[in-house]
């Protein structure tokens, strides 16, 4: 124990496991987080420890082997583990082994504390020898850009870290695990990953791995057995385990107390749960007295392990290390809430996600422009000028006068305070013949229909991946520019070549890939290096997505862009923050839709322009302004300040959570309400009205997570205060006049 100082024993613990406030009042770790910190707690005489934080305990027996054996949640007061299982498992040189774990539970449906006593070691696992704790560590270094954050961020996150080391049974004498965890303050947050060292004076294959094996409570409904999509194309040399499902992750997710995410995030679906091919719930074997027929099985095992391989050879003296999974504990099934507490999650394990630079999408990269859109950037108070796909921007070339171009045109942009980068096409692009993923099933290079997600594919484990990285670093080492918009990025495709530089054939394929684009990413974030990505790589470095909309959706006629834009915003603010998804606004045409669907020229579209600015900004939610420039009178250039003004003086809270009011439907009014119990400007609320007349609302607001308990203020935008009383709900009814095809927006207070 190298941390006494947290070192508590149970019953100390009991005021804060309940949340209790000086005041008497039980802390909502959604309005107050501070009462909550995390600590080690132990119970000599059941050879326990405890990792608890006053909202989430796990508890592990120490002897006769290591295991966990308890996962409470203290929010809700529920136990959530029904069974033990091992704390991992590994498979080296063709043998599975488990990692601590106890065995002879009587039955799996629950777990009583009397069993632990007569409950088992196996012989044959890596055992127990020994622990130590310490405080968190980042994961990698992060350079914020401070002067787009507006909320406080920490990196890492504080709370408690705890290691449980083992060794390996007889017949694999010199390899080592170590099983980490790390508890977070003020979140019902862990973490949890495993290292492997090799000291056996021969090279094993890790052929394949689970970080994380829970038995856990099964509250999800019943569901089909069968394969994940990613197994049906891979092939018959690759059957799926029988106890697999094709019921999606986000259905059974729903209604399960566990939401698990891991830094192996890749698919382009740009959502935390698709994007996870780590994380399964699964059936669970051993489970001989759950329901189970027909089959159909309830999934209540979580696993945390590739889907192939990784099939990596450890050669004598290898460190290596799993992908880390993250296991959110919700205290809610209301769908508000459980967003807030996915929202926290992301603020807190990825602090670079809360950058929201305002930016545009440059249409040229041809000097002359760039300095235009820069100038116009630096007059409106606009941060930053991605020069997007088809402007002619090319990481890929080399040329040192091309580089000398994009570093004076960096240097102007920055002594504007402006960042200037560009975009990068990495999957779904031509690549030459050696350097393409080869399908497992065909043997030629990958598509859509044999492996290759976006159709024709880079392999990046290989010498064109590894020279396409270096030559991204080097641009952007050389040049200072400081945003990559990686495009397609790894989307996951599995590759069958055996004679690629990166990886030794299809087991080790996606594992090594990942890793290529996990370095770049971490690469970027520790020299200052902003990063969008459609892609759910927040845990590694990316801070923003696609908000979630239809491409060719910026081709329709404009006003029913506002109402289309409203809704992609408002449905894609449940699991992102608002800095988290990026929208679009097509200054000028983008796919089709010739004049009906453009902007340009601006000074004719004032109105439209206004409510697109209005929309995004009174949602806190960047978008890709793309055109040659923002403005094209001062008329125009009057109402791009006026929304970017409102931005600044209004960031912090509309950069915080947004409470989901009503849905646009362009028949009535829409709006959201921006909430921090931790500002002074506690709300901010944007009520739109799509009709073409003025209307008069009787709005209901619910104030709970603004922290306001009995009565507010309300600033509307004219300067008019307004004090309201809250109901017994927290909410107050407000009477709202909109104006026609207008918008009015209030901020809350004390
Ligand atoms: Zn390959």
């Amino acid at each position: 124990m190298k941390n006494n100082t947290r070192l508590k024993l149970f019953p100390a613990l009991l005021a804060l496991a309940l949340g209790v406030t000086p005041a008497g009042r039980a802390a909502d770790w959604l309005v107050d987080p501070s009462s909550f910190h995390a600590t080690v707690t132990t119970n000599a005489a059941a050879n326990e420890i405890a990792l608890e934080n006053g909202l989430v305990r796990r508890v592990f027996k120490l002897s006769p082997a290591a295991a966990t054996v308890g996962l409470d949640n203290l929010m809700t007061g529920e136990s959530v583990l029904r069974s033990v299982r091992p704390e991992a498992q590994v498979t080296l040189a063709g043998k599975k082994f488990d990692v601590g774990g106890l065995t002879g539970q009587p039955v799996q449906n629950y777990l009583s504390p009397e069993w632990l006593a007569q409950m088992k070691a196996n012989p044959a696992a890596f055992q127990f020898t020994g622990m130590s704790l310490g405080p968190t560590v980042e994961r990698f270094p992060w350079k914020p850009r401070t002067e787009w954050i507006s909320l406080p961020v920490a990196w890492p996150p504080a709370g408690i870290a705890l290691t449980l080391n083992f060794a390996a049974p007889a017949g694999l004498e010199g390899v080592t695990a170590e099983v980490h965890y790390e508890l977070y303050d003020g979140i019902p947050v862990m973490a949890k990953w495993v290292v492997l060292h090799n000291r056996s004076g021969r090279t094993l294959t890790l052929d394949a791995f689970k970080s994380e094996i829970l038995a856990v409570d099964e509250t999800a409904p019943k569901v089909d057995r069968g394969a994940p999509r990613e197994w049906r194309v891979m092939g018959t040399t690759n059957l799926p385990p029988k106890n697999y499902t094709e019921a999606p992750r986000e259905y059974i997710d729903r209604f399960t107390q566990l939401f698990v995410v891991t830094d192996y995030a890749m698919g382009g679906d740009m959502e935390a749960m698709k994007d996870n091919p780590g994380v399964r719930w699964v059936h669970d074997p051993l489970y001989r007295t759950g329901i189970q027929y027909y089959g159909q099985f309830k999934p209540c095992l979580l696993e945390c392990t590739p889907s192939v391989g990784p099939g990596l050879a450890l050669t004598n003296g290898a460190d290596w290390q799993s992908f880390r999974a993250f296991e959110l504990l919700h205290d809610s099934t209301e769908q508000e809430r459980r967003g807030l507490a996915e929202r926290k999650m992301w603020r807190v394990l990825a602090p670079w996600t809360q950058e929201n630079p305002i930016y545009m999408h440059g249409r040229t990269a041809k000097p002359a422009d760039v300095k235009l859109a820069v100038d116009q950037c630096a007059a409106a108070g606009f941060e930053m000028n991605i020069l997007t796909f088809g402007s002619g921007f090319n990481v890929e070339n080399t040329n040192t006068g091309y580089v000398a171009e994009l570093k004076e045109l960096a240097d102007y942009a920055a002594a504007r305070h402006v960042a200037l980068g560009g975009y990068d096409l990495l999957a779904s692009r031509g690549v030459p013949e050696a350097a393409q993923a080869i399908s497992q099933l065909t043997g030629q290079p990958a598509g859509e229909k044999d492996g290759a997600r976006f159709g024709a594919s880079p392999c990046l484990a290989t010498d064109w991946g590894a020279e396409h990285f270096r030559r991204i670093r080097n641009l952007y080492a050389t040049a200072g520019l400081t945003v990559l918009e990686n495009d397609g990025s790894y989307p996951g495709d599995f590759c069958a070549a055996t004679n690629h530089s990166g990886h030794l054939g299809y087991a080790d394929s996606q594992w090594r890939q990942w890793e290529d684009i996990r370095d770049l990413y971490r690469w970027c974030r520790g020299n200052g290096i902003y990063l969008t990505v459609p892609d759910w790589h927040f845990l590694n470095g990316s801070s923003k997505t696609a908000m979630g909309y239809v491409e060719n959706n910026w081709s329709l006629p404009r006003a029913e862009q506002e109402i289309i834009e409203r809704q992609n915003i408002y449905d894609g603010t449940w699991e992102k923050t608002p800095s988290m998804g990026w929208m679009f606004v097509p200054l000028t045409q983008y796919h089709g839709g010739g004049a009906a669907a453009t902007i340009e020229p601006l000074k004719e579209h004032l109105p439209h322009y206004e409510t697109r600015l209005a929309d995004l900004f009174g949602a806190g939610v960047m978008a890709s302004y793309r055109g040659p420039r923002l403005f094209d009178t001062p008329e125009t250039e009057a109402v791009v300040k006026r929304w970017v003004d409102f931005y600044k003086a209004h960031r912090a809270i509309l950069d915080s959570d947004i409470i989901h009011l009503r849905r646009p439907d362009g028949r009535d009014w829409d709006g959201l309400l921006h909430v921090n119990p931790a500002l002074p400007e506690c709300g901010l609320a944007v009520i739109y009205n799509p009709l073409e007349e003025p209307i008069q609302r009787q709005i209901k607001l619910p104030l709970y997570y603004t922290g306001l308990t009995d009565r507010a203020v309300v600033r509307w935008e004219d300067g008019r205060t307004e004090a309201v009383a809250l109901a017994r709900d927290y909410s107050v009814m407000l009477t709202v006049k909109v104006p026609a095809r207008g918008r009015v927006w209030f901020a809350v207070g004390k």
